[in-house]
């Protein structure tokens, strides 16, 4: 019988406080406690004779003590323990700090090994607070590499690394092995047993590489094999095939003609709905190219099979944004939408609810929690998620599960490598829009210091007399502990009361009600105000073809994907737009990737970038966009590994009989145990 799942008071030395204080670790079961990996390691192996000791760098050494330890009180709080010790070739002194034990510890003339760092003064060399233990006893503090732990109050590294040694000893012959043996075989990974006895306890840097890269391998796997798995469910699940109608017909109706990769992801996305399985779909493209149209063609094949279709989206200002463009176009084709948002008064959100239940309306636009809460559709066919990055793996497993299967169509706006993309979105087929609408002019993006706050000043109030609006965003909304940070509630107020005041300013910040929020930007949409002075609430999907010229105050705050989401706010309509980002940091780095933003207009140029600089962890940000928090592998620093996962995900997961083998019982079982806890 395997004790994997034995509470950790199993072993010897843990008793109920202990095991409490390993709770807050996560730590309730032998199988827990083996997989709670060093955070990094101590090469203790390299044994020296005293004499060879170089100062500031650590090394073992063997060596008798020569001298009884004594204690000096200096003052309270603070002990001296000194001693001698020496080998063949050198005596040397020890002092340790506040560690009196150490004298009934250390027996003259007796031999130990040390571990410590050489450090030299006016008094000669000698070593703080070594690490030591005798010399006839099996190497467990020294002659070793040591595992370093992330610790928590009430457990130090020594006890962390005995306990899991202890587990080890019991678990090691009943672990469960969740990798194939001939995907071992092809991608040279060590067996799992290996695996976890080497991590905790490396007998060389190689065992120790050899450990991790396994660990590493397995755990993007496991989570790669559970994507596919779940797309191969969700796509077998069936809905009734659509019937496509003739595109001509919306055609006709846009005000526009649609470009060549509005059309191929149209065409992607009808292919789906006519298959008669649940369409899984990601609609990527940079801001401004179009997605909204994409969306309308959906919702139209939707509401023309008689089934009805809901759009989240993740603001307020959005939803009703997106309702009243699209009812404008698809009102005509004879689609009623209906919109669904927190800032309706009860009486209208019932008034809405009872709409959408009657299948008064086809469409149904609201913010993501709203829509799914408001299960009452009559017959919902397909919920498109706009953008996608506050919408996970998880919400996206939730919404499938949810009544009759409706296809999923995610739209995003940022841009991201294809081998990034299958973690986030391998659960989704993935169409394109690579193609911005025609005569879209770039937007003149430039750097520059408070030097130039005046120019720039003089530049707003020459947008502005030309009759079009600007937007200013800061990275604050009101004055903080950070003094460099420009805070968006008195910035407002300084520009109104110095700097213009005979322009009509706005302040807009995520701290005000949704009602408030949703008046600030209607009269912004009507001309009411020329500037609106913003934090990043504004960051996604606003559309006011007026606006022309945007300043970004502190932008070295901002990623550049975030940034150019921003930026993606001008430029949307007929005239020449501008964005000026201020800064007044010097860091060489942070300058160029703020540059790189001046150099291009494009989406897909400026995520590789952002990614290059500042790796995949940063540019997700962490939890909000249901990335997993992976426990040994680093979306950083394994990309390699992770592609070498994926790959072998596909292949496994292609194989039909996979999840019924009973060889693979403990592998499904940790996937599932894996998106269930990705849930919460
Ligand atoms: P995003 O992909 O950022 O959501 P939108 O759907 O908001 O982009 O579209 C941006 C702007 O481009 C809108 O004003 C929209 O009307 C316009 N647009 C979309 N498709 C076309 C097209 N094929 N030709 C011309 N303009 C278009
Ligand atoms: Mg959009």
């Amino acid at each position: 019988m395997t004790k994997l799942f034995e509470s950790v008071r199993y072993l010897k030395g843990v008793g109920e406080a202990r095991a409490k204080t390993f709770a807050n670790l996560g730590i309730t079961t032998l199988y827990d406690l083996i997989s709670y990996f060093p955070r990094t390691y101590e090469d203790r192996t390299r044994i020296l004779p005293i004499s060879e000791l170089q100062a500031g760098e650590p090394a073992c050494f063997r060596a008798f003590v020569t001298s009884s330890p004594r204690t000096h009180h200096i003052r309270k709080g603070l002990d001296l323990t000194k001693l001698t010790v020496a080998d063949e070739t050198a005596r040397l002194n020890l002092t340790f700090f506040n560690q009196t034990y150490v004298a009934d510890n250390l027996e003259t003339g007796r031999e130990y090994y040390f571990y410590g760092t050489l450090n030299g003064d006016y008094l000669g060399y000698q070593i703080t607070n070594p690490i030591f233990e005798p010399a006839e006893t099996p190497g467990v503090l020294t002659r070793r590499i040591m595992p370093i732990y992330p610790l928590t109050a009430g457990l130090h590294n020594n006890l962390i690394s005995r306990t899991v040694q202890q587990a080890l000893n019991v678990c090691l012959d009943g672990l469960p092995e969740l990798l194939p043996e001939a995907l071992r075989a092809e991608y040279g990974l060590c067996d799992a047993a290996t695996a976890y006895r080497d991590v905790h306890a490396p007998a060389s840097l190689e065992a120790l590489e050899a450990a991790r890269h396994r660990l590493i391998f397995e755990e993007f796997f496991i989570y790669s094999v559970g994507l596919t798995l779940l797309r191969a469910n969700r796509s077998r699940r069936s809905q009734a095939p659509f019937v496509i109608p003739a595109l001509s017909e919306l055609e006709a109706a846009l005000p526009f003609v649609l470009t060549g990769a509005q059309k191929r992801a149209v065409g992607e996305i009808a292919a789906d709905l006519a298959a008669g399985k649940v369409m899984n779909r990601m609609l990527q493209g940079d801001v401004g190219s179009g997605k909204t149209a994409v969306a309308a063609a959906a919702a139209w094949i939707t509401a023309k099979n008689g089934r009805q279709a809901a759009l989240m989206a993740p603001t307020e200002i959005l939803a009703e944004q997106h309702a009243r463009g699209l009812e404008q176009l698809l009102t005509p084709l004879g689609v009623r939408v209906a919109l669904l948002t927190g800032a309706m008064t009860a009486a209208q959100k019932k008034a809405a609810r009872a709409a959408i239940a009657a299948h008064e309306a086809e469409l149904i636009v609201g913010t993501h929690a709203l829509i799914s809460e408001a299960t009452s559709f009559s017959d919902l066919g397909l919920v498109i998620a706009d953008e996608q990055h506050r919408f996970g793996v998880a919400q996206r497993a939730a919404l499938a599960e949810k009544g009759n299967d409706p296809h999923l169509l995610v739209m995003s706006a940022t841009p991201i490598p294809r081998t990034l993309a299958l973690i986030l979105y391998g659960d989704l087929e993935l169409s394109v829009l690579d193609e911005l609408p025609p005569g879209r002019q770039p937007i003149d993006t430039f750097l520059v210091g408070e030097d130039k706050r005046a120019r720039v000043n003089a530049f707003i109030r020459k947008q502005v007399s030309q009759g079009h609006q600007v937007y200013v965003v800061c990275p604050a909304i009101e004055e903080g502990e950070d003094e460099s940070l420009r805070s968006a509630e008195v910035w407002a107020e300084t520009l109104q009361m110095a700097v213009f005041p005979d322009l009509r300013i706005a302040l807009l910040h995520g701290k005000m009600r949704s009602a408030q929020k949703e008046q600030i930007m209607a009269g912004f949409v009507r001309g009411d105000y020329d500037l609106l002075v913003a934090t990043t609430v504004i960051e996604v999907g606003v559309d006011v073809p007026n606006a022309t010229l945007m300043v970004i105050e502190n932008a070295d705050r901002f990623g550049l994907s975030q940034l150019h989401q921003l930026r993606g706010r001008v430029g949307r309509g007929r005239d020449k737009s501008y964005c000026i980002l201020f800064t007044a940091n010097r860091n060489a780095e942070t300058l160029k990737r703020l540059k790189a933003l001046c150099k291009t207009n494009d989406g897909f140029e400026i995520s590789r970038e952002d990614l290059a600089l500042r790796g995949p962890g940063d540019f997700f940000g962490t939890r909000q966009h249901g990335l997993p928090a992976f426990k040994v592998g680093s979306l950083e620093l394994d990309l390699k590994t992770l592609q070498d996962a994926q790959a072998a995900a596909a292949t496994f997961a292609a194989s039909e009989a996979l999840p019924t083998r009973p060889e693979y019982q403990p592998l499904m079982e940790r996937i599932q145990a894996l998106f269930a806890s990705s849930d919460a």
